[in-house]
């Protein structure tokens, strides 16, 4: 196993740097590094710039999709360098999740019609798996799907929606045979958001964001040509999006690029009249994330090393979504020590210097990583039965 980059990946290192620097909008630059939340258009014009520059917003897309056909070195590299860069995340919904089954199951039709538009940008996707009741155990949905001639007319309702209030199209689990065993009855369908009967809720988190949805279905018709794969098989979808959902999932990028923020941050803000991060307690715990975090890189690689053996991804990626998350709302959590009573009025203008702006919204906005993508509970659970054997 070689942990080190060749000459080939540091060039191309320095091909996504470059592009970062010179084409990310400096207004979009400016919102990630704040902690703001970007509307609509900032996120799809970033994703257009990429696609423009040769199919990089889809980076693991294959070159017969129009994508870069990059390996999966590439691709860490390339998300790696986004993130220092102070570019915000894609949107994984149509790129990392529909797309992926699109390709895997779709007829030729679906892939013609629904790829190039998620590629470009035209399109935006959200994922409607979760229901109440049916998160971890997402094997016990209810939304109903039934058959009527050429359409499903679809009833129910799902949660967690993430940026369905945007969103043009919605993969939805359905379940389709209420009579067989939980997941056999299920299907997969694409659904226009702008079908009669649907109704996207907001639901406001705690750091008074609106980024999540609840969606109804009241007699929604969808088209059986919109079913992917086979009607009651729509499990074997699930499993393999899921497994694509949890790829990348470490944000090593993201985390090195907030700890350096913290750094900087410390070194400015004072504990008795000396930089912060000088205290020995406050200097401890640095040390200790930044430590856990290069552990984290490596055994990042390591998978890395063995997936361009072509080893499937296994139970490691559970690994990586459970320390990465840990590592992310560490920080988190540190720069909020740091910026101190400045993080107090969360909402709003506040007082303090610039760097304490919504840093307190930003802690609170992370606490959802340990849950979505699958909870990092369950993650535990599949590290103790896949690879502790417990
Ligand atoms: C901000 C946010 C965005 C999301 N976006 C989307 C989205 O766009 N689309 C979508 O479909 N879903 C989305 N989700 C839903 C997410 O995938 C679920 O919240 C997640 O799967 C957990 O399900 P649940 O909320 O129903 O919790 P539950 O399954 O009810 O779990 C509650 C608690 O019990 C624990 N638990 C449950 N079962 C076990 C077990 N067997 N062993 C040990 N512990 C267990 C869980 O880990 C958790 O701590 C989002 C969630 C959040 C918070």
């Amino acid at each position: 196993m070689n942990l080190d980059f060749t000459d080939a990946e540091n060039a191309f290192r320095a091909e996504v740097r470059a592009f970062v620097r010179d084409a990310l909008p400096p207004a979009i630059r400016d919102k990630v590094a704040n902690g703001i939340h970007l509307c609509r258009d900032e996120h799809l014009q970033w994703q257009r710039l990429l696609y423009e520059r040769g199919g990089w917003s889809g980076p693991g897309w294959p070159k017969e999709f129009g994508g870069p056909g990059w390996s999966p070195v590439e691709q860490y590299i390339f998300e790696e360098e986004c993130a220092l860069g102070g570019a915000p995340r894609l949107v994984p919904f149509g790129i990392k999740m529909v797309a992926p089954v699109i390709m895997a199951f779709g007829n030729r039709q679906q892939q013609e019609r629904f790829l190039p538009k998620i590629l470009s940008a035209e399109e935006w996707w959200c994922q409607g798996y979760s229901e109440p009741g049916a998160g971890s155990d997402l094997a016990s949905l209810r939304t109903r799907a039934i058959r009527r001639g050429d359409k499903y007319i679809v009833n129910g309702q799902k949660t967690w929606n993430t940026l369905g209030q945007h969103a043009d199209w919605i993969f939805c689990l359905v379940r389709t045979d209420p009579e067989a065993k939980a997941q056999r009855g299920i299907s997969f369908l694409l659904i226009d958001m702008k079908s009669p009967g649907i109704a996207v809720r907001p639901i406001v988190t705690l750091d008074g964001a609106h980024e999540v949805n609840e969606i109804w279905f009241e007699d929604v018709e969808v088209p059986v040509e919109n079913l992917v794969g086979e009607e009651n098989k729509g499990w074997t979808c699930a499993k393999f999006l899921l497994g694509h959902e949890r790829s990348n999932i470490a944000g090593i990028g993201i985390a090195k690029r907030e700890l350096a923020r913290a750094k900087r941050i410390a070194a400015v803000e004072t504990k008795r009249g000396r930089p912060l991060i000088e205290d020995p307690l406050f200097a401890a715990r640095l040390a200790e994330i930044e430590i856990d975090l290069m552990a984290l890189e490596i055994t990042n690689l390591r998978a890395l090393s063995a997936e361009a053996e072509n080893k499937a991804p296994g139970p490691e990626a559970s690994i990586l979504k459970i320390k990465g998350t840990e590592l992310q709302q560490a920080i988190s959590e540190l720069i909020l020590q740091a910026v101190g009573p400045y993080a107090l009025p969360f909402m709003g203008a506040a007082p303090g210097p610039a760097h304490a702006a919504n840093r307190a919204a930003q802690y609170l906005n992370l606490r959802k990583l340990s849950i979505y993508g699958g909870s990092n509970e369950i993650q535990k659970n599949i590290v103790a039965q896949m690879i502790l054997e417990l």
